[in-house]
């Protein structure tokens, strides 16, 4: 059951609308969660959808994927192995900024002045437009159009148009486009040193953080150098002015270490309209020199503005409909419907606005979209966002994979650091490194060794890419098996044992067996002696550079495969249910339905001894291994389980209700699958849990999906078998979703009478269809008539 009240979005905030979100009336209160609701990102930039003109503003920010800084962290007590280094994503220089003067008067939006008014997130377009009438002072009315698109196609590339037409008194005007360093020119009452109390927060850093490294101006074109303080990161910024007017213009232009301006000003007159376009740019490096960015800075610029904004528009498109063709999942007609439609295509925007161009890097948990976590990237990635990516743009999650091959290096001194042979990929981090200075409920979950592991073993199933598998995915394997085999041990009944972990329950720390660590690193352990058989008897090539690559003993798949089949799995036969870790059950029982609402999320409101000591769960642990590997747990058992956890489950989590609403729907509870599906649905745009200015649950946004698709559609892939086992709800008229399996694409509609498989791409494929062998081909799709009631 729902722990968490909360209430949709008031419908004149968003009006249903299939493809769009419409903000049709300026809300002064609503602004902070707009900002994150409008912003836009493609997985390298990320701009806040705050306001051309820069007020009013309550949190702006452009990020840059994988740009930080670092700070010591500081410990009371210093102990062996603690992360020592803070990572975090800080703002890059603004370009989204346009000042607007009309008779020497400042364009400051305000409900009472700007009439009507339109803003629209297109997520075909990949577009945000925003349209008003302000009436100045003076009472001269003032249309002003803008568009902003942060492209999929140009990774580097922020295109936008400012448009000002006056609509009856001619007036002398000015339009400022400015590029403004926000990270250091903060209030000083914010620029105190400072870790929130709020573990999702980002810490605040009082030191310059951006150094200048040159500035020029000239034609129209700001160049701008920095290097990050502490991490050394360089960072390139570039901005390209276009003016069109049929009237004369005059231009003016100015850079200085924070801020860069061009100015435009007019002596406008009524109906003639008044254009900026301003390609914006960014590149940000560890090792190289600023002036070759600002020279790459110069060159995305020169194409950008050869192109022309129509084209990059024209792309931007291209590149959401090969998203959308692969992505889209359909929920039927109907008022109530179309409003889950815009709500579920937004969650999905925004794993392609956090996904799209991350190249080398890894998927903040809060997207681009804010600087929550600090922008460390977690295990969401693998095991909240890959599935759906897997099944959809294989490409992206490719490249996510080979970003964790990439810090696999880290990995092995972490694990040294820690004692232990093998790797140990870090909880959080952004550089590669542990950031967590919270090692319980950080470098304590282990389970992200085995995590990655699974997310290789997944994506190859569904995708058939045995060379990933060649390349990267065995060194990543073998690694984390060895760690695995390192940290458990046989007890005296031959058991193999893993003591001293926390599992994804992070209110449980530190505890001996939890039953989800075990139990995947069982998959890892397992997985890892078959991928090194299967190189050896299917890629010769690659199996010799492995050997060589991790030094692979003859003996050690034998070893892993010795632990795999000895693993502990905590079982309470009494109840029919698997412990949480060996003592779980042993502990006093959270009352939740008597603590007050105020005081969610506990880990807010009570000390960590107080959470820990307690049957209570942050999000779901069990009943997220019997989604991953549910071959592996009887139906009975997953009732049970679901029925005792589900109860102790606070849902302080935003990874939790996803796949809550995936098991209940497996286990035939309809009600509280709808209701967690909801909840996840609109955690972010009804700001439920109140942080959307932090960015967005990209982990849930994508669960979404996994709702979807894998609860209500009933997908399987368990063994590389695909199975489907639907469960539309009753309210529901239909579901239409598609998945990419093996070079298949299989489109799936369902309604209340019949279900239709049908193969878009590919050659025909044997599948499971609500138990029954099936071959789906273009000729016969699979088709399952059902009766009435
Ligand atoms: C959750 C973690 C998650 C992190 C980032 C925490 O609140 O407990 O499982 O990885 O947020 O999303």
């Amino acid at each position: 059951m729902l722990k968490h009240e909360f209430t949709l979005p008031p419908a004149h905030l968003y009006p249903p609308d299939d493809w769009r979100l419409v903000e049709a009336k300026y809300a002064d209160d609503h602004a902070l969660a707009a900002e994150t609701a409008f912003s836009l990102g493609n997985g390298f930039v990320g701009i806040r959808g705050t306001f051309e003109e820069g007020r009013p503003a309550r949190s702006p920010g452009t990020f840059i994927n994988g740009f930080h800084e670092t700070w010591p962290i500081t410990y009371a007590e210093q102990a062996h192995g603690l992360a020592r280094t803070g990572q975090t994503m800080v703002q890059a220089p603004d370009a989204t900024v346009f000042k607007l003067y009309v008779d020497g008067e400042p364009l400051y939006l305000s409900t009472a002045r700007v009439y009507p008014y339109a803003r629209v997130l297109d997520m075909r377009d990949g577009t945000l437009t925003r349209e008003f009438v302000w009436t100045t002072s003076a009472g001269k009315r003032v249309r002003v159009r803008s568009c902003r698109v942060v492209s999929f196609e140009h990774r580097h590339l922020v295109a936008m148009t400012y448009e000002v037409t006056l609509l009856d008194h001619a007036a002398p005007i000015a339009i400022s486009s400015q590029v403004v360093n926000r990270q250091d020119t903060r209030p000083p009452d914010e620029l105190h040193e400072n870790r929130p109390a709020n573990p999702r927060l980002a810490t605040v850093l009082a030191h310059r953080v951006l150094q200048p490294r040159g500035a020029e101006v000239a034609g129209g074109r700001i160049l701008l150098g920095y290097q990050a303080a502490s991490s050394r990161m360089t960072l390139g910024v570039g901005a390209h002015h276009d003016v069109t007017a049929a009237c004369p213009f005059d231009t003016a232009e100015s850079a200085g270490d924070d801020a860069a301006e061009f100015l435009v000003t007019a002596d406008l007159l009524p109906g003639v309209p008044i254009r900026v376009t301003k390609y914006a740019t960014y590149q940000a490096s560890r090792s190289v020199a600023v002036s070759e960015l600002t020279d790459r800075c110069r060159r995305t610029l020169d194409r950008a503005v050869g192109d022309g904004f129509r084209a990059v528009l024209a792309k931007q498109r291209d590149n959401l409909d090969r998203f959308w063709e692969r992505a889209d999942v359909q929920v039927g007609t109907g008022v109530e419907q179309v409003r889950l439609q815009q709500a579920i295509r937004w969650n999905l925007f925004q794993v392609a606005q956090a996904s799209w161009r991350a190249e080398g890097t890894g998927i903040p948990a809060k997207g681009l979209a804010g600087q929550g976590y600090e922008g460390h990237y977690f295990w969401d990635t693998e095991i909240y966002v890959l599935p759906f990516l897997s099944y959809t743009q294989p490409r992206i999650a490719r490249n996510l994979l080979r970003f964790r091959h990439s810090i696999l290096g880290k990995a092995r001194q972490r694990a040294r650091d820690l004692n232990q042979r093998g790797a140990l990929f870090p909880w959080e981090t952004i550089n590669g490194e542990e950031a967590s200075a919270n090692f319980q409920v950080g470098t304590a979950q282990y389970h992200i060794n085995a995590d990655i592991a699974y997310a290789i073993r997944r994506y190859v199933d569904i995708s058939d890419d045995v060379r990933l598998l060649g390349n990267i995915g065995a060194e990543i394997l073998v690694e984390t098996a060895r760690l695995w085999e390192d940290l458990g041990f046989y007890s005296a009944d031959g058991k193999f044992h893993i003591h001293g972990v926390t599992g994804p329950d992070e209110y449980t720390t530190v505890v001996n067996d939890n039953a989800y660590t075990n139990l995947m690193a069982r998959l890892n352990l397992s997985y890892a002696a078959a991928t090194v058989g299967r190189l050896r008897a299917e890629r010769p090539g690659d199996y010799t550079a492995l050997v060589r690559e991790v030094a692979l003993e003859p003996d050690e798949a034998q070893a892993w495969e010795r632990a795999a089949a000895a693993m502990h799995v905590p079982f309470d036969a009494a109840r029919g249910i698997h412990p949480q870790d060996d003592t779980f059950l042993s502990r006093e029982v959270w009352d939740l339905e008597s603590t007050p609402p105020e005081n969610f999320p506990l880990l807010l409101h009570y000390h960590p001894l107080v959470i820990y000591r307690y049957q209570v769960i942050k999000q779901a642990d069990i009943v997220l291994a019997m989604f991953l590997l549910g071959d592996e747990f009887s139906q009975d058992q997953k009732r049970r389980n679901y029925e005792y956890y589900d109860p102790l489950t606070s849902g302080d989590s935003s990874l939790s209700a996803c796949v809550q609403s995936i098991i209940a729907a497996e286990i035939g509870n309809e009600q509280q699958a709808l209701e967690y599906f909801n909840y996840a649905l609109f955690i972010d745009l009804s700001s439920i849990v109140g942080q959307t200015s932090d960015g967005v649950h990209i982990a849930s946004a994508a669960g979404v999906w996994s709702a979807l698709v894998f609860g209500f559609g009933g997908v399987r892939d368990h063994e590389g078998q695909l199975s489907f086992d639907p469960r539309l709800p009753r309210g529901w008229t239909s579901l239409r979703f598609s998945v990419r399996f093996r070079g298949r694409q299989i489109r799936v509609d369902l309604t209340h009478d019949a279900e239709r498989y049908v193969l878009a791409e590919g050659e025909p494929l044997d599948v499971v269809i609500r138990g029954e062998p099936r071959l789906v081909s273009a000729q016969t799709p699979a088709v399952i008539k059902r009766s009435a009631g």
